[in-house]
């Protein structure tokens, strides 16, 4: 399968799921507290989800059984929301979630602290935010693909973090996993030219200890080897000439300061 190029009208439809997914992530996000059940979760999220007329992307995904991975701590990914998982003072959850909106995909996540994280559970959030926006800088037509990597990579190993490589992120639209797949660390040629109307799934998981992580046994959740933190941050993107447009980010998230749409890239 080729990389798609969107058309306008797909690109406003994209732009129109990435809107809602944030503001899912966003809504969702003040909803965690300690006692919480992870299908709780869940629960809030689908009915978020279905509220602006979209279909969870993950529900029913290769047989996924929720619309929102949510994982503890040492999970890196897929955690399977369940009613005897609750959420605890202290711990980090980390939001993965899938809009399909009229057709098209906009997959993105996030990682909260519930109630008073340590310092090294928030730094190890923050910086793994940092490392997607490093990788920002690259992702304009006429870059490599590889560079995004790259500077994914440079940026956790500045902090000394493990990078996750058995997972990557991917290209998305009307499919949510389309080519190309885009790894969060070094990889050997330059990768494909990225052009304006790519639409990318960039999304770094980052870990305290090393990058290696183990399957549970319910084939789905992802965690840490060494049982350390783990901290997943991604957005669907638009590679246009300039910067990027980062669809699935809010407004109020642009005013954190954190992003600049039409920054120098
Ligand atoms: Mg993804």
């Amino acid at each position: 399968m080729p990389v798609t190029i969107k058309s306008a009208r797909e690109i406003e439809l994209m732009r129109a799921a990435g809107k809602i997914l944030g503001k899912v992530h966003q809504d969702l996000g003040k909803e965690l507290k300690p006692g919480m059940t992870t299908l709780e979760i869940d629960r809030i999220g689908e009915e978020m989800i279905r509220s602006y007329g979209c279909i969870p992307s993950f529900k029913n995904y290769h047989g996924f059984p929720a619309s929102v991975c949510v994982s503890i701590n040492n999970e890196v990914v897929h955690g399977i929301p369940s009613d005897r998982r609750f959420l605890q003072d202290g711990d980090i959850v980390s939001l993965d979630i899938g809009v399909n909106y009229k057709g098209y995909h906009s997959d993105a996540a996030r990682t909260h602290g519930v109630g008073a994280i340590s310092e090294a559970a928030y730094k190890l959030a923050l910086r793994t935010r940092e490392c997607f926006f490093a990788g920002m800088r690259y992702a304009t037509a006429g870059c490599h693909l590889h560079q995004i990597s790259a500077a994914i990579h440079q940026c956790a190993e500045h902090y000394k973090y493990g990078v996750v490589r058995d997972l990557v992120g991917h290209g998305i639209g009307s499919r949510l996993h389309e080519e190309p797949e885009v790894p969060n660390f070094r990889k050997f040629g330059r990768g494909i030219r990225l052009r304006a109307g790519m639409t990318l799934a960039v999304e770094p998981m980052i870990n305290e200890g090393t990058g290696n992580v183990e399957w549970l046994d319910n084939q789905w959740t992802v965690v840490t080897q060494d049982h350390k933190l783990s901290a997943h941050y991604e957005n669907t993107i638009l590679i246009t000439k300039g910067a990027p447009e980062i669809l699935s980010i809010t407004d109020d998230e642009i005013l954190e300061g954190i992003w600049t749409p039409g920054g120098t890239a």
